[in-house]
């Protein structure tokens, strides 16, 4: 069975990451930024080889920072050696060493999404960020337009508090071949009518906005101005959506935070189908440490089968 969103999946593959964002929800998974056991590069390549046996076409690693593992270029050799076609892609900070992500590519990486946790140095700095990490950032922004590769930035707007800050990565993206993902503070009570607010007050209103469906996730609005600025926004919420059978009679669903459609594997192990139900889990590690990877792929298409609306 395949279900709208059970084909994407976001695998937390550290809990470590440099930066410390106010907003950061740990994408459901409380372990992330802080130091805890992590699964090693051959129980991580098994899971996403399941994964990849279970439909999976569309992998994001992320974490934490996911180009703190040494080892993610072996994980995503690993996950290519069985898909060459599985659209594999990382969220990084971006406030690392651009060799690591050459050496991603090498390894069959698709491309890379750059959370961007403040724009200019003042923004930077509120998030913990120093200038030498922002010097990093901005080599690794250049090592992946010189990759030619399609480049998303992602920026979290917290309030109008954040306009000149956000005014200034919009300015700078425009005449670049870059994409700015605005998403909302998943804490906070703002939607995609405030998003599309904030932009049209620092860019003016958009000459075009196209509806976007998007197979594996919720349907993405993209604005696009003259001068070649190009902003994406996530226009459904996962709780109005409701692909899991759950979602029918789930206590939290008026304020479901998820402005995603995917399954996780958090840094455990465990599949989990949103990030506010944390019981709604499947833990595969220990099925895998049998060394039953054909099982594991079994269970995780079962899963989904089960909890499909
Ligand atoms: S919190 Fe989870 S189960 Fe509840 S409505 Fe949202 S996606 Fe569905």
């Amino acid at each position: 069975v395949v279900v709208s969103g059970s084909s994407y999946l976001r695998a937390i593959v550290t809990t470590r990451c440099p930066m410390r964002c106010p907003y950061c929800h740990e994408e459901g998974d409380e372990a992330v930024g802080r130091r805890t056991a992590e699964l090693g590069t051959a129980e991580w390549i098994a899971l996403l080889q399941a994964g990849s046996a279970a439909g999976v076409r569309k992998l994001k690693l992320l974490g934490g920072e996911p180009l703190a593992r040494p080892d993610l270029p072996a994980i995503i050799a690993g996950v290519r050696a069985v898909d060459p076609s599985v659209d594999i892609s990382i969220i990084t900070s971006g406030v690392v060493p651009r060799a690591r992500l050459d050496a991603c590519f090498a390894a069959g990486l698709s491309r890379a999404n750059v959370s961007i946790h403040g724009f200019g140095p003042a923004a930077f700095a509120e998030r913990h960020g120093t200038e030498a990490m922002l010097s990093l950032r901005s080599a690794f922004i250049a090592a992946l337009l010189e990759h030619g590769r399609p480049v998303k930035l992602n920026y979290v707007y917290r309030g109008r508090a954040d306009e000149p800050d956000l005014g200034g990565l919009l300015a700078w993206a425009a005449p670049r071949p870059v994409v700015v993902n605005v998403l909302d503070d998943l804490r906070r009570d703002l939607d995609h009518q405030a998003l599309i607010a904030a932009v049209t007050r620092l860019r003016g209103a958009p000459a075009r906005t196209i509806v976007e469906h998007d197979p594996c996730s919720l349907d993405t609005l993209r604005l696009h101005w003259a001068d070649g600025l190009e902003v994406e926004i996530k226009h459904e919420r996962l709780g109005v959506v409701a692909p899991w059978r759950a979602c029918a009679w789930c206590a939290v669903r008026t304020r479901c935070r998820e402005g995603i459609n995917a399954i996780r594997l958090d840094h455990g192990g465990a599949l989990r189908l949103c990030m506010d139900r944390p019981e709604l889990a499947l833990p595969l590690a220990p099925l895998l440490r049998t060394g039953n990877t054909v099982g594991v792929a079994a269970r995780w298409r079962g899963f989904l089968g089960e909890v499909a609306a």
